[in-house]
């Protein structure tokens, strides 16, 4: 109980000067909350001039959360306590929060009974109260992204934020109050009871997964962390759990661990190095090609595997890489645990980090032996194909030219005689005969780099005229000459240069069965003589025209209408390489085709 002074002790005036100079906000309300005095400083401080509160309701500068507190505070003083300060809120009449420490004292009148209540107030610096701090938490967990739930021993759920609802797809509503079995699978409702035995005992579970079910029964991976609960006096209460959907995290684990069994289930060597060479990983193939297991591989240097006489090799990958490059099929030798040196052919790609950074190398080998060996006995078999074509061919050709010469001399001696036409149709069959030996026969010298040229100078459109002559004898279609009206002449093997022009007039024909002429022209074109074939026949589709120019290359579905071996334009192309000039074609399906090939000119007169 308060020290009673004597009133009549007290100096009235004295005391209202104190009250109204005094610079702390002083103001006194009744027991039924009515301001009863208001002094200047209250006034500086509210805002509110004296005029405008006295006989007014304190709830007037106490905001509405804070009105129970103010309650509580004439109770304790009715009851004797004594108060000195406490801190908190009040209000301007700006609407403005103030905080401030008040010291409140007891109104008794003469009988000792509490009239009312005297208030001290100064302002205090800025600090968050409970309620503040607890307005900021719950925004924090409201913005999270995981889901932050309580719920209390019994397992009721008691708060539910926005990450709960987005994960699980219960709201608020839907979820305070239920058990938190709303969420576990029928199968894990186990795990519950030993996670409340952990609370109830005071521990924490760290990052625990499990599947929960969202309210559309889809079963999530998640990753919980639950914590106790306490009250102000430390008991355990519930739990706080927060849930983070680990689906893509699992995604991506399952992925990695996919592309790690990809990489060990493969035939080929798979190994990556960091940029000093040195192994960070090391395959089963690798392990099966190399003889190195993975513990003796891994911290190595890669030259581990590289025979001495190739190290360089090696810092040409590594500068490729570095410079993020990819080095592609390179074919080259590596030498095994064992010692034994294996081909192999290598592709290395740049490691990035997540940042883009370059980290490392890839690198996958693959061992060539086999294939090598194949390509060996290809080109052996190859090879004994050209010969036995090149021996048939040369042994051919003796018996025929002698037949071909006594042909010559009966069509000759038979001319006035019945059976001349026979004679004469034998010889066209044989000449036939001739050319196709003598192609193959030239197949297999170009093969074996043997075909020889015997070069003289000689005008061009003269023996153009000469082929074109001899052909018109015995096909249909007009062969139409446009020839160079100067004199072209050229440095060449005369008979090679028939050959390739009576094989593109022969084309010309054979693949035009329906047209009636074959265009050929001769022109001048900067330094070289151009010498083109037009036909208006079959014309050769587009994928098809840089093929044709291949040794026995036909092209297709031609087989069983037109007779052929495929080797008339390969042999053309290489006379015509040899004499410094270049052959090719222009050709439309369906409309015919131009042949052409340039070769230098010695001069025109
Ligand atoms: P062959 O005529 O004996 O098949 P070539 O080497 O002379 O051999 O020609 C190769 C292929 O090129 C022919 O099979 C044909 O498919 C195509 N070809 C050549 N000339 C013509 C042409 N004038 N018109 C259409 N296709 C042609």
């Amino acid at each position: 109980m308060e020290e009673r002074y004597e009133t009549e002790n007290i100096d009235l005036p004295v005391l209202s000067s104190v009250i109204l100079s005094i610079q702390d906000a002083l103001f006194c309300r009744n027991s039924e909350g009515i301001i009863t005095v208001w002094n200047p400083a209250a006034e500086k401080m509210f805002g509110f001039a004296a005029t405008e509160v006295l006989g007014g309701d304190i709830s007037i500068i106490i905001p509405p959360e804070h009105r129970e507190e103010e309650q509580i505070i004439i109770e304790r003083l009715a009851r004797g306590e004594r108060i000195t300060h406490f801190e908190t809120v009040r209000l301007t009449k700006g609407g403005q929060r103030l905080y401030v420490s008040i010291s409140p004292s007891p109104l008794l009148d003469e009988a000792g009974v509490m009239t009312g209540a005297v208030m001290v107030a100064r302002p205090v610096v800025h600090k968050p109260d409970s309620g503040e701090k607890h307005a900021m938490l719950a925004a924090i967990i409201d913005s999270s992204d995981d889901a932050i739930v309580s719920k209390n021993l019994n397992g009721i759920i008691t708060s539910w934020n926005k990450g709960a609802e987005r994960i699980f797809g219960y709201n608020e509503k839907e979820a305070i109050g239920k058990h938190i079995t709303l969420i576990i699978p029928d199968d894990l409702l186990s795990e519950e009871d030993y996670i409340i035995a952990q609370i109830t005992a005071g521990n924490k579970v760290d990052h625990f997964q499990t599947t929960r079910e969202r309210k559309d029964g889809k079963k999530i991976p998640v990753s919980i962390t639950v914590s106790p609960v306490r009250d102000s006096s430390g008991r355990v209460t519930g739990a706080s759990k927060i849930a983070r959907d680990i689906s893509h995290q699992k995604q991506a684990e399952e992925k990695q661990a996919m592309l790690a069994a990809i990489v060990d289930s493969s035939d080929d060597v798979i190994v990556s190095k960091n940029l000093d060479g040195i192994i960070t990983s090391w395959n089963k193939g690798a392990e099966r090609v190399f003889g190195y297991s993975e513990e003796e591989a891994i911290g190595k240097h890669i030259t581990l595997i590289i025979p001495e006489e190739h190290r360089d090799e090696e810092n040409y990958i590594i500068s490729q890489v570095a410079s993020g490059n990819k080095v592609d099929h390179f074919q080259t030798i590596r030498v095994t645990k064992d010692g034994r040196k294996i081909p192999v052919s290598i592709t290395v790609s740049p490691v990035k980090d997540s940042s883009g950074r370059i980290i490392g190398a890839s690198k996958i080998a693959r061992d060539i032996s086999d294939q090598i060996e194949k390509t060996r006995k290809l080109e052996e078999l190859n090879n004994a194909k050209d010969e036995f074509i090149g021996i048939a061919s040369h042994e051919l050709k003796t018996p025929l030219t002698s037949i071909k010469a006594n042909v010559q001399v009966l069509e000759r001696k038979l001319k006035d005689d019945p059976i001349h036409p026979f004679v004469s149709r034998t010889l066209q069959q044989v000449n036939k005969l001739s050319t196709l030996i003598s192609d193959l026969l030239d197949v297999s010298k170009i093969q074996a780099g043997k075909l020889q040229f015997n070069f003289h100078d000689f005008e061009i459109n003269t023996i153009i005229t000469e082929c074109i002559d001899i052909l018109q004898q015995t096909v249909d279609h007009e062969l139409i000459y446009q020839g160079c009206s100067r004199k072209i002449m050229v440095k060449a093997d005369r008979i090679r240069i028939e050959q390739v022009i009576i094989n593109l007039l022969t084309n010309a024909v054979k693949y035009s069965p329906k047209a009636k002429k074959v265009i050929v022209e001769c022109q001048m074109e900067e330094d070289m003589v151009v010498i083109r074939v037009k036909d208006f026949g079959i014309g050769i589709p587009k994928h098809e025209q840089d093929r044709i120019f291949s040794r026995f290359y036909r092209a297709e579905g031609l087989a069983s209408v037109f007779p052929g071996l495929g080797i008339g334009l390969y042999i053309s192309q290489e006379i015509i390489y040899r004499h410094k000039g270049e052959m090719g074609v222009t050709s439309k399906e369906g409309e015919g085709s131009t042949f052409y090939f340039r070769l230098p000119v010695l001069h025109v007169d």
